[in-house]
């Protein structure tokens, strides 16, 4: 069984919608206060409020404050709990003191178990139901729809988003094909077999229009109703941008598990590639950490990551520093060092010719299906491990075919 979120748009009435808000209002007061609370307790009192304390006093606060009564009281109790997160997030030294929000910027509240809404759906558009407020209609359709569990009500943009998990069994068809990923500059992203799937740079070309966009915002004075219809436009194109990028991932991500049930790729870590260049080639750095992070690459792997798990397959880690992929030559696996410029691998000792990346997919691939026994001793994904010495062993005899 494996967890799934699907978001609908919500259209609720007039009255609806102005309840809406009023109750995101309410929530965000709640969370502030919350918030309060501990941190005044402790700066005046040295006591440290912790959840517990916070959830014994809600049926008294509900009874000073009546409105919050028709909320749910699980609801009320998960917007507590989302401030004892941003507090253990703190505590953990992970992120800064939980702030104060912002009602326009306060996104929702969740029904974190079954009381106080019910979708009446078959995952394909239907209507929710949440008590005290009636029965709204949804659109948006699920891959696969499964048991309900869990409830958010987003607010986005002005517009009303229901985000529910279910419980399901996705069904997805994979082959029995391995293949090796480099994620590069370049080309997003260089597989084994010789694809190069280009960037598709939509901040790119959407980063002019945002420009401009927003120098028209900073010339409006704040709060201003021009300022309010500009600000609009903004965060309308970043959403845009935000789902193109999301619609390109699964794409990209679903194509590869189509007929690979073995990913092979290196183990990045994006802070280290993103981090800004101090000496000479910082053009080219910089050139760089855009087209990274326009891609998205850790939205990729997890997308992968993810789609393997739903047909038992193997994601493999590479440790790059002990096989150097981008060095070692695929075929006799002679180490050569690269620059950066060099984006043709061409091996001096058995004269094979390959783009650069590829071929470093290539090594990464081979390095992974010749793993063979030492399957634990690999950087394995913990949660695909359950599969399969005997998929390896049947990639290996494929490949021994080809040969
Ligand atoms: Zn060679």
């Amino acid at each position: 069984m494996l967890t799934r979120r699907i978001t609908f748009r919500m259209y609720p009435s007039k009255a609806q919608e102005a309840k809406l808000f009023d109750w995101r209002r309410l929530h965000c007061y709640l969370y502030n206060s919350a918030v309060a609370d501990r941190r005044d307790s402790y700066k005046k009192r040295c006591v440290s409020v912790n959840y517990l304390d916070q959830q014994n006093r809600l049926p008294a606060f509900k009874e000073t404050w009546g409105e919050y009564k028709e909320l749910g009281s699980q609801a009320l109790q998960n917007t507590l709990k989302r401030v004892d997160l941003a507090y253990q997030g703190f505590f953990k030294r992970l992120r800064g003191y939980p702030k104060f929000k912002s009602i326009r910027h306060y996104s929702g509240w969740t029904y974190p178990a079954k009381a106080g809404w019910k979708a009446e759906t078959d995952g394909k558009n239907g209507h929710l139901n949440i008590s005290n407020l009636g029965r709204v209609q949804i659109t948006g359709q699920a891959r696969t729809w499964g048991t309900p569990t869990t409830c958010t009500i987003v607010c986005r943009n002005g517009k009303w988003y229901a985000s529910i998990t279910v419980d399901c069994e996705p069904q997805r068809g994979t082959g029995e094909g391995a293949i090796g990923l480099d994620f590069g500059c370049n080309h997003a992203v260089a597989t084994s077999d010789g694809t190069l799937i280009e960037n598709p740079r939509f901040l790119g070309k959407s980063l002019a229009k945002v420009r401009s966009q927003s120098k028209q915002l900073r010339r409006k004075k704040k709060r201003s109703r021009r300022w309010k219809k500009v600000s609009k436009k903004v965060s309308k194109l970043q959403r845009k941008i935000a789902n193109q990028r999301q619609d390109w991932t699964h794409k990209v991500a679903a194509e590869i598990v189509r007929s690979n049930s073995l990913v092979a790729t290196e183990k990045l870590s994006l802070n280290n590639m993103t981090r800004k260049a101090t000496t000479k080639g910082k053009q080219q750095k910089a050139g760089l950490d855009r087209s990274i992070l326009d891609v998205g690459i850790g939205a990729l792997i997890s997308a992968i990551k993810y789609k393997l798990t739903e047909v038992n397959g193997v994601f493999v880690e590479v440790p790059t520093q002990q096989v150097k992929p981008s060095q070692t030559c695929p075929q006799c696996g002679n180490q050569v060092k690269k620059t950066l410029a060099e984006r043709v691998h061409s091996c001096i000792k058995c004269g094979y010719v390959a783009d650069r990346d590829v071929a470093a997919a290539k090594v990464m691939l081979n390095w992974a299906t010749g793993l063979g026994t030492n399957l634990d001793r690999c950087g394995l994904d913990s949660s695909t491990n359950r599969a399969t010495g005997r998929q390896l062993a049947k990639t290996k005899r494929q490949k021994l075919l080809a040969l």
